[in-house]
């Protein structure tokens, strides 16, 4: 909420409805939408079985956040998804997830810190385009997410991977504003990075 104020933005919660009439209304209202952190997607939803290291789930969200991303698309109206937002950006627009990092993929990278969130953990190396808007092409970043993009969607880009190639942001050039990072940059709001990942977004949302 404050990344977003801190750029002259207005931050509004959505309810969690299932009413696909509301749920239009607020796809026409607002002027770009922030997907947070939270829980599994349900890997049926990728054509995946549930694995042994999958975590909580929840089908509100889920049909919520998917139905939102294909109404959001259809009018290219700014995306911009932090940790599951940017996993449920991915399986919306047709991409899987790994379902369990320490279980699946053979890393010896700390996806997974302990409190305090607003320290960095890991490195990511930003792609050109991502590092353009950040003004930087490494970052130190903090990590809190056990899941992260398998297939990347055929419309996304990968904007930055850790030292031990999961991928860290994707986002895609086909639209005016479609974003994600895998990290939490509102832990930390005095890094530079974060302040242009929310500028960016806010600016997008006002053209
Ligand atoms: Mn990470």
């Amino acid at each position: 909420m404050k990344g977003i104020e801190q750029v002259g933005g207005i931050p509004v919660l959505l309810p969690l409805t299932d009413d696909s009439d509301d749920i239009s209304q607020l796809a026409d209202t607002f002027d770009g939408f922030l997907f947070s952190g939270g829980p599994d997607i349900h890997p049926e939803i990728y054509g995946e079985f549930i694995s042994e290291g999958c975590g909580e789930i929840s089908k509100q969200r889920d049909d919520l956040e998917l139905f939102l991303i294909k109404l959001l698309l259809e009018r290219n109206k700014p995306i911009f998804g932090i940790c599951r937002g940017v996993q449920v950006i991915n399986v919306g627009m047709g991409g899987t997830l790994i379902q369990d990092i320490p279980t699946e993929y053979k890393t010896a990278v700390n996806h997974s810190q302990e409190k305090p969130y607003h320290r960095a953990v890991h490195s990511v190396t930003l792609s050109d385009k991502l590092a353009e808007m950040l003004g930087e092409s490494d970052l130190n970043v903090n990590s809190m997410h056990h899941q992260s993009i398998k297939k990347l969607a055929p419309q996304l880009k990968i904007g930055a991977r850790s030292p031990d190639g999961i991928i860290e942001a994707a986002y895609s050039p086909d639209y005016k504003f479609v974003l994600g990072v895998q990290w939490h940059p509102e832990h930390n709001l005095e890094w530079h990075s974060s302040n242009r990942l929310f500028s960016s977004f806010v600016n997008a949302c006002q053209k």
